[in-house]
């Protein structure tokens, strides 16, 4: 017997982990508040509300094998993904979100001591991965306008690094990088991953460079145009080595039976879904247009399903809890790397008006 705690038998570095740090429940706010669930208006995680297909829901009923383990390889979303991307089965392996394919290259390409880079502000989960796998986070900010500085990046690779992470169009901030700039990166010959997650609220897509340079992958979810956050559904594009090794490595149950139905479902919807995505394009244009004119705001443009906006006076978390006391959602950043923002969800346009004369309301 030694006298060890439980706690000292953890790994140091984890003792000081910080953790992501969630949306809050939509069920939380309405107790606190004392309103209905539904009437909470969630702009804060850049879902889509106007949820999936309605043949999803009908399907999940109706299904009977719950019991029986998915196809672990994964055979028929391959082919679905074939025909909907464009590029070989043998080079899709589909994930549990885009955040466990996130994970799962980081594992496969860096290991303690490596080092991946990425350009901030963008999505934490690059970095929650890396500090996890033991692997040094080597961050090259964006200018002011959240654009990409290409000579800062190309003096930031060394031995060490493993992979690029590029998030086009960028979470938080909506900015699409160009395809001349992607190129360059994919140019520096360094594993690079383009996180396509908004593809379908931008069309433009590095696939085309693939052909090219074998050192580009893409990484693309179904949370966000065809309403499936829930399920938790994403997939890559890889060269064919990598999405072999790949598949060796994932869980090997990691995409389960609903989220394979509700994607053949979703399949069988495109052009319902594909609707909704122009509409929330088109909410987008018209809530860019509405928050210009708040003087207190100012508005970066996005590519995106979502607004980033900068408050030129008061505090972002401020009016953060503010728009939460009359039951709506946002995100806020008030950090060193993205200071005194709010990112806005596009909402249906019912709740993209409460949101916008909520925030009238706060400052007139
Ligand atoms: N990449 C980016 C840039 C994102 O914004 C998100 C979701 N917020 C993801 C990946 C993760 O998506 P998923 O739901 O598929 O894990």
């Amino acid at each position: 017997m030694n006298n060890k705690t439980i706690t000292a038998y953890v790994r140091p570095e984890m003792t000081t982990f910080k953790g992501y740090s969630a949306c809050k429940s939509p069920e939380v706010i309405a107790k606190k508040l004392g309103i209905r669930e539904c009437d909470v208006v969630k702009l804060d995680a850049n879902e889509n509300n106007y949820g999936p297909s309605p043949r999803v829901s009908k399907a999940l009923s109706g299904y009977t094998n719950y019991h029986i383990y998915p196809d672990a390889a994964q055979t028929e979303l391959r082919h679905e993904l074939e025909r909907y991307t464009g590029m070989p089965a043998d080079q899709i392996v589909a994930g549990s979100g885009s955040d466990q394919l996130i994970e799962l290259l980081i594992k496969l390409f860096a290991t303690h001591g490596d080092e991946i880079i990425t350009m901030g502000p963008s999505f934490p989960m690059y970095r929650f991965y890396a500090i996890l796998a033991g692997v040094k986070v080597v961050d090259v900010p964006r200018n002011e306008d959240f654009y990409i500085d290409l000579d800062k990046i190309k003096s930031a690779v060394t031995d060490k690094t493993k992979l690029i992470f590029l998030a086009n169009p960028n979470n938080p901030t909506g900015t699409l990088t160009s395809s001349a700039d992607v190129r360059a990166l994919a140019q520096i010959g360094v594993p690079l991953v383009v996180d396509e997650a908004y593809y379908e609220f931008t069309n433009e897509t590095a696939v085309s460079l693939m052909s090219e340079f074998d050192n580009v992958m893409i990484l693309r979810t179904f949370s966000k145009w065809s309403g499936l956050a829930g399920l938790r559904i994403g997939y890559g594009i890889f060269p064919p080595a990598i999405a072999g090794y790949s598949h060796a490595i994932r869980d090997p149950y990691n995409v389960n039976i609903t989220a394979l139905t509700a994607i053949k479902e979703s399949f069988c919807d495109l052009d319902y879904l594909m609707s909704n995505v122009r509409e929330i394009i088109s909410e987008r244009e018209r809530l860019i247009a509405r928050l210009n004119e708040v003087s207190w705001l100012k508005v970066y443009p996005s590519r995106a399903n979502f607004i980033l906006c900068y408050l030129l006076q008061g505090d972002a978390s401020a009016v953060q809890q503010k728009l939460e006391d009359r039951g709506i959602l946002v995100r806020c950043y008030a950090d060193d790397v993205i200071k005194n923002c709010i990112r806005i969800s596009i909402g249906k346009p019912d709740e993209n008006d409460k949101l916008f004369d909520a925030l009238n309301g706060i400052w007139g």
